[in-house]
């Protein structure tokens, strides 16, 4: 049996002597594994089609639950992204974000589409690729269930301004009169960069830094696991 979906490669393990396994994020049927046959041997026309960001349209055939790719047209590779080490942890941390978010057999074209837009935003644009990453764990946090809610005090409602505290397990902000303990103290700055990201307002990179330390906080709050990729990238 034959498939075609359209996928983008989230990361490779070598197979046998010439094979390679690879795990795709798919618009049609979420994440699926798949084994692309010889393409370690010199010259091999699926190469391209087993290295992470790469984005096509892949033929499968499917035997016994078991899928092969046997065919790829090829949409993009955001190449740009392996000639910038900045580019590459912020493209890195979105496929990481995606491997640990993205279900086999569930769909989410929401996710997938933001992850295709901000890669696009890390290769080719001319945004900070640190800012393109906020972006992008902002959206997809509110599409995977841990939206972040920056709308003044979580508890109060009241406008923040002066010390905040962030409660990572409500993803809420609050005002010194509401903070019980649970969560701690950030950087009003941070609270502000975070604000204007989410507002699409321009941000330094200064400020992108610090929205990225809190994202990551978060993220390891709620799944206990670092994504590495951003770990690297705040050590740039
Ligand atoms: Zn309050």
């Amino acid at each position: 049996m034959e498939e075609k979906l359209t996928g983008l490669i989230l990361s490779k393990t070598d197979y046998g002597e010439n094979d390679k396994i690879v795990k795709i994020f798919t618009l049609e049927k979420g994440t699926v594994s798949a084994s692309l046959k010889g393409v370690k041997k010199a010259g091999a026309k699926l190469k391209f089609a087993s290295e992470p960001f790469c984005f096509a349209e892949f033929l499968f055939s499917e035997r016994a639950g078991r899928r092969t790719v046997i065919g790829a047209s090829l949409n993009d590779s955001f190449y740009p992204v392996r000639e910038d080490i900045t580019k590459f942890f912020a493209a890195g941390a979105v496929l990481e974000f995606i491997r640990r978010f993205a279900k086999e057999d569930i769909t989410s074209p929401n996710l997938f589409f933001a992850a295709i837009e901000s890669l696009k935003q890390i290769a080719y644009g001319n945004v900070s690729p640190r800012r393109a990453l906020s972006e992008f764990f902002i959206s997809a946090l509110k599409t995977v269930g841990y939206a972040l809610n920056t709308d003044g005090c979580f508890t109060c409602g009241k406008s923040l301004n002066g010390r905040v505290f962030f409660d990572a397990f409500s993803g809420g902000f609050l005002c010194e009169d509401c903070f019980n303990g649970e969560g701690r103290e950030i950087n009003y700055a941070t609270y502000f960069a975070l604000k204007k990201t989410e507002n699409n307002q321009e941000t330094t990179e200064e400020e992108n830094v610090f929205v990225l330390r809190l994202l990551d906080f978060y993220i390891k709050t709620k799944t206990e696991e670092t994504l590495n990729s951003v770990r690297e990238l705040l050590k740039l």
